[in-house]
């Protein structure tokens, strides 16, 4: 239910092979929220986030989501339970069209014709540019179409918790505004949602604000401090 924890992390430390990246990272997020994980190249966002959705394995600390440990769940079972990243870069497959793309976000799930069809429907209701190219190769779209194919194509999987890495990287600010727009209304419609973002305009949809430096979480910015990003600024600046 909206307001309810629904991921609580503590302790967490993770790195790759004889690297530790995450130092101890502690935050809950309720049920509704909208997080911003505000960091600079490095801070360990993504990897924090590949713990999240089972990609890297934690070396310490708990993960819990919706009361259970999520600490151990390979990418698949994060996805049937429930969480799903769209990966940094907008990985979409060039060759295919955006209507395959999107399927392939769905196949995780379930693989009957009138399901994926629904789905695609509503992912076509947040971005009808979508729509309208169907039938086009992913490749041939401008950089926000793909990064709306690679959104769309998480949401097919019905995510309860939408990680989005780094969205914002390389687009237009004005393309960053509809894409920050639709995010909030996806939000909106019952989808709680982490981004991943070096971005401070992300704060603008958040409803918290974590900050990360060096493998910690540094503050935390709730509510109306949102609205005075000075506070923010202070810190993620230096
Ligand atoms: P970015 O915005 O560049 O993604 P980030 O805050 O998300 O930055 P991470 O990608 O989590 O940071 O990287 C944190 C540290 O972990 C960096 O020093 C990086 O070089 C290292 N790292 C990330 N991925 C790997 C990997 N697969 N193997 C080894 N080291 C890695």
């Amino acid at each position: 239910a909206p307001g309810e924890t629904l991921l609580e992390v503590s302790g967490l430390t993770a790195g790759y092979g004889g690297l530790q990246v995450l130092h101890g990272i502690d935050f809950t997020i309720r049920t509704g929220e909208t997080a911003v994980l505000l960091g600079l190249n490095g801070a360990g966002k993504t990897t924090t986030a590949s713990v999240l959705c089972g990609k890297v394995k934690p070396t310490g600390g708990t993960v819990s989501f919706e009361g259970r440990d999520a600490s151990k769940w390979s990418v698949r079972q994060a996805v049937s339970n429930g969480i799903v990243m769209c990966p940094e870069g907008r990985r979409v497959f060039p060759q295919l069209s955006v209507r395959a793309n999107l399927d392939v976000g769905g196949w995780t799930h379930r693989s009957d014709g009138d399901w994926m069809e629904q789905q695609r429907e509503k992912v076509y209701d947040y971005f009808p540019r979508l729509r309208e190219r169907h039938d086009q190769m992913a490749g041939t779209l401008s950089g926000g179409e793909q990064q709306m194919v690679a959104i769309g194509r998480s949401l097919m999987a019905k995510p309860k918790l939408l990680i989005i890495d780094e969205a914002s990287m390389g687009l237009a600010p004005v393309i960053v505004k509809d894409v920050f727009e639709i995010v909030r209304q996806i939000n909106a419609d019952g989808t709680t949602v982490i981004l991943i973002e070096q971005n401070i305009g992300a704060l603008d949809v958040a409803t918290l604000g974590l900050i990360m430096e060096q493998g910690t979480i540094v503050q935390e910015v709730r509510g109306a401090e949102l609205s005075d990003p000075e506070n923010v600024r202070k810190v993620f600046l230096g």
